[in-house]
């Protein structure tokens, strides 16, 4: 089995968020991470690596710098990893995100593809459907269990109080969820392998069947007209009152701002 898992390399948002003067995010300011969703869903591909004998390989689109996200993949377990960057490709919305990524899954054999259910930067879920919707295969969201069963996967798919067991005919892309299993350490061994090992680099010219209109800033339908701070409540109103006073105390307040 062939498992290709695409891995975001998001700001570390524990250590504080740092904006450019124009609200954009200052990356280069900022820690980073492997995206919380696609490390479970990178646990589950090695998983059942140990469990069938998978191949795994790790995508991801970025900065030069993203090839940190991809050697900590590889010292966890994953096999390859492929790091598609280019000048081109910046500035992309999730719709030239994910035709940037399945251009280049394209040249790549799968069973599965994994991909987080969403970036804890980006906040969207959209490019794992999106990826496989170009590549026109089944996908499977919100996955918080996974099995093979011949040539099938099947999946318990979160759904709000309860969840669904979905199967689909491999090929076919699962978005995880964090709560998908606990990630497992990388080891010593692993690490040493990792640095050591060698890190496929694409660029624009190894995507496949992707054109240039759906590429990068100029193919990105979204754009970020302003982003700014949330208003901070203030500390509120503290008062001691005997329950009856209380809630005539909130009626009034309700009533003042039109609300009742
Ligand atoms: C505050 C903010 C708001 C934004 N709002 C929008 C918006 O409303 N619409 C829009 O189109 N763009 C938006 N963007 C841009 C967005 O960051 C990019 O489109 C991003 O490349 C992909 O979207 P996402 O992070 O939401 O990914 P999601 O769709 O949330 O990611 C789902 C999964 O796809 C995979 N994936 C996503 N990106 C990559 C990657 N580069 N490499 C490998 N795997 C990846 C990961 O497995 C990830 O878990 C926003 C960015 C910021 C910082």
């Amino acid at each position: 089995m062939k498992i290709v898992v695409c891995v975001k390399q998001v700001p570390d948002t524990k250590g504080g968020v740092k904006f450019n003067p124009d609200g954009t995010l200052d990356r280069g300011a900022m820690l980073t991470i492997m995206n919380p969703d696609d490390k479970a869903g990178l646990e589950a591909a090695l998983r059942l690596k140990d469990q069938y004998g998978a191949e795994v390989t790790v995508v991801t689109m970025g900065l030069p710098k993203a090839e940190e996200v991809l050697r900590e993949a590889m010292a966890m377990g994953a096999d390859k990893g492929i790091l598609v960057t280019d000048r081109v490709l910046g500035g992309a919305d999730t719709w030239a995100t994910s035709q940037t990524l399945a251009g280049a899954i394209r040249n790549l054999e799968y069973d599965l593809i994994i991909t987080g259910r969403q970036a804890i930067d980006g906040d969207t879920a959209q490019v794992g459907p999106q990826i496989s919707e170009h590549l026109g295969i089944p996908v499977i969201s919100y996955a918080q269990k996974i099995q093979i069963e011949g040539d099938s996967v099947i999946v318990e798919r979160q759904y709000d109080d309860r969840y669904h067991v979905l199967k689909a005919k491999m090929p076919c892309l699962i978005t995880a969820l964090a709560e998908l299993n606990e990630p497992r350490y990388m080891t010593p061994g692993g690490i040493f392998d990792a640095y050591n090992a060698e890190i496929t680099v694409w660029g624009r010219a190894n995507l496949v069947d992707v054109d240039d209109s759906n590429l990068g800033l100029k193919g990105s339908p979204t754009q970020i007209a302003k982003a700014s701070d949330k208003v901070r409540k203030g500390a509120g109103e503290k008062v001691t009152l005997d329950p009856t006073e209380s809630v005539d105390y909130i009626v009034d307040k309700l009533k003042a701002k039109h609300v009742i």
